[in-house]
């Protein structure tokens, strides 16, 4: 998979990029990341890339020529996937959308500074908006970020347990159980009796019913379009967990 990254601040995106399974990802050629400079395009000698805003008001705006330019120059060289732009007032990011994005070959994110882009940019290039959570950044560089590494882990092959992007947290509306390594006693607390008799099937009920009381106590709006199979249900019968999630469900996640 291909990521074009339009931003003013390339170098930010070194670091993250050197380092574990993205590394690994880019030296197998599961992805590729192209930096951009968006100042490469601006039209002065100065670089400039942001402007005051028409009507006055506070900090910069960034300017769409640029921006424009720096598009259609990723376009001329082959990437013809979604413009998506990184801000607040886009879509909240999700798991299911990381998922969603795993089936474009290519994307061109578009990272902000200052007060935002100009809304003409906004409205005649960007397919998508996207924002990683309700507060706010100095630029959509971390965001990028954050999509690229979510992405690329779900992409075939990137993680060395291919199973393991499948059984955690949000690949189902579900809290990952709590886990444990060695040491068996750390500190005189020791592991769960359960997770030492190699009974896979009590491990996996255990794991299952962990991982719904973690859901009840501190994600219970998860729990509202979650299904369950029979046997999950007879192991929530079992352990009293279908009253505190019909709860939720009939839309009373306080439990009241
Ligand atoms: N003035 C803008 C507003 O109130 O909506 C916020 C601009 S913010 C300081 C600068 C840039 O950071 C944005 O253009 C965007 O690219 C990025 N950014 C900030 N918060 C973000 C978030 N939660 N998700 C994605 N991008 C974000």
């Amino acid at each position: 998979m291909l990521f074009d990254v339009l931003t003013i601040f390339p170098d930010l995106f070194v670091s993250p990029l050197e380092e574990g399974i993205l590394r690994k990802a880019r030296q197998e050629g599961k992805i590729r990341i192209e930096l951009t400079d968006i100042r490469d395009f601006a039209e002065d000698r100065h670089a400039t890339t942001d402007d005051r805003p028409f009507g006055g008001g506070e900090g910069m705006v960034m300017k769409p020529d640029p921006l424009a330019a720096a598009v259609e120059k990723v376009r001329a060289g082959g990437n013809t996937g979604k413009v998506i732009l990184l801000t607040p007032q886009g879509r909240q990011y999700t798991q299911d959308i990381a998922r969603e994005l795993t089936a474009e070959k290519s994307l061109i994110l578009v990272c902000g500074r200052y007060e935002g882009v100009d809304e003409r940019f906004r409205a005649a290039f960007c397919d998508d908006e996207i924002s990683i959570g309700d507060y706010i950044l100095t630029g959509g560089e971390l965001a990028a970020m954050v999509l690229i590494d979510s992405v690329t882990r779900l992409l075939p092959g990137v993680l060395g347990c291919p199973d393991s992007a499948g059984k955690d947290t949000f690949s189902r509306r579900l809290l990952k159980h709590p886990q444990y390594t060695r040491p068996r006693d750390f500190r005189g607390i020791e592991v769960p009796e359960v997770l030492m008799n190699g009974n896979h099937a009590a491990i996996g009920a255990y794991r299952f019913i962990e991982a719904v009381r973690r859901t009840l106590a501190r994600r219970p709006d998860l729990l509202i379009q979650e299904e369950f199979t029979p046997e999950e249900h007879r192991l929530l019968k079992k352990h009293g967990l279908l009253e505190a999630i019909s709860t939720v469900k009939a839309g009373r996640p306080d439990g009241c």
